[in-house]
């Protein structure tokens, strides 16, 4: 399977789609779900071409991968779900392909919480 260019996350990141930025570091960045599942929703994508959580533990760099966890933290800082900055958790989710659901073919992390999470986001449709 080969990168598609003109996917929705592609576009956001060459500027021609507008997102709710929350953070950006060199190699991430992090916006806001459009069609939020919960109270904190929000989307952490690499800058780099990855169509999915395989394809970017395969093909990125040391420097990108660190770069993205660094985002997770720093998202979770923003929005306060993380117990360390006083919330309750959250729940980080990367749907892979076909069979986890992935609409979007450009890999990205859902960091969803700021209420009790349930089955959301993992129950059977
Ligand atoms: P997936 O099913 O691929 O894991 O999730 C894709 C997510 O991207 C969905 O939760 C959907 O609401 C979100 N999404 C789709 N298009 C856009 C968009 O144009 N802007 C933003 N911010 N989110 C989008």
């Amino acid at each position: 399977m080969t990168y598609d260019k003109n996917n929705i996350f592609a576009k956001i990141l060459r500027g021609e789609v507008p997102c709710d930025k929350i953070y950006e570091n060199k190699y991430s960045l992090a916006f806001k779900d459009i069609n939020p599942q919960a109270n904190v929703h929000i989307l952490i994508i690499p800058k780099g071409q990855y169509i999915d959580v395989d394809d970017f533990l395969k093909n990125a760099s040391q420097d990108e991968i660190v770069s993205l966890m660094q985002a997770v933290t720093e998202v979770c800082k923003i929005t306060k779900v993380a117990s360390s900055e006083g919330g309750n958790g959250f729940r980080l989710i990367a749907n892979t392909g076909v069979d986890g659901s992935q609409e979007v073919p450009h890999f990205h992390f859902h960091v969803m919480g700021g209420e009790p999470m349930g089955l959301r986001g993992l129950r059977r449709s």
